[in-house]
């Protein structure tokens, strides 16, 4: 079974999908991180004067720690720099392409909470649950300022812009799939958004047990 669950940033999509995936025994899988490597590789070439094609790129998950061509990456891939520039390399289909491929691949078997822009409307329009997470610009803002530390303006500006970016990009924008639930996150406990997704996950099952009877 897979769980998707797709939103603008800071809307709560890596905690929460997290949270769900150990509640329900599933394996979570943060696309952002993905794409963050990416980002992370192209600002590493530039210093070091090469160019490593996003097919080459190895990027590993080993529990929370995230790998860059065997490498730990796990702090690096969360700076404000490659921050900004992972919206910019998410916006070149070929970096899209090569990525969304291996999402689906990992996917396929198995049961996964898997977290993103483009789960349910790409990668895998085929998700027993679609959810798309929201919440104000400022609760957002918010959010993010309490996990990086750096000034609340300095941080909507941020995120508006990085939204702007992923919504209005040509290869794949940022939108809610129409068969998306819509969970507006804001001024909720994070618990109440992951005991909301685990009691859709169980109305999904026992659809699906009444279809097989
Ligand atoms: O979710 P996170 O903020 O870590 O993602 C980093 C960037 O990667 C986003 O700003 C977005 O541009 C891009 N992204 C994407 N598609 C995904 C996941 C992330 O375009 N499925």
């Amino acid at each position: 079974m897979l769980v998707a669950i797709d939103g603008p940033v800071g809307a709560g999509k890596s905690t929460v999908a997290r949270a769900v995936a150990q509640r329900l025994g599933f394996t979570y899988l943060d696309t952002g991180a993905m794409y963050r490597c990416v980002a992370l590789a192209a600002i590493e070439d530039e210093a070091a004067d090469h160019v490593r094609d996003v097919a080459v790129l190895h990027i590993d998950f080993e529990g929370d720690r995230v790998l860059l061509d065997h490498s730990e990456v796990t702090e690096a891939i969360r700076a404000p720099e490659v921050s900004r520039r992972s919206s910019q390399v998410a916006a070149d289909p070929h970096v899209r392409e090569a990525l969304v491929d291996r999402q689906r691949k990992l996917t396929e078997r198995g049961d996964w909470v898997a977290e993103g822009r483009d789960i349910g409307t790409v990668v895998r329009p085929d998700a027993e649950l679609k959810v798309f997470l929201t919440a104000s610009d400022e609760e957002r803002a918010a959010r993010r300022a309490a996990q990086t530390g750096r000034g609340l303006e300095q941080e909507l500006a941020d995120l508006r812009e990085r939204d702007l970016r992923d919504r209005t990009r040509e290869a794949s924008p940022l939108r809610r799939a129409e068969d998306a639930v819509e969970l507006d996150t804001t001024g909720l406990a994070f618990e109440q958004v992951v005991e909301r997704i685990a009691a859709l996950v169980a109305e999904v099952r026992q659809a699906a047990n009444r279809e097989r009877t």
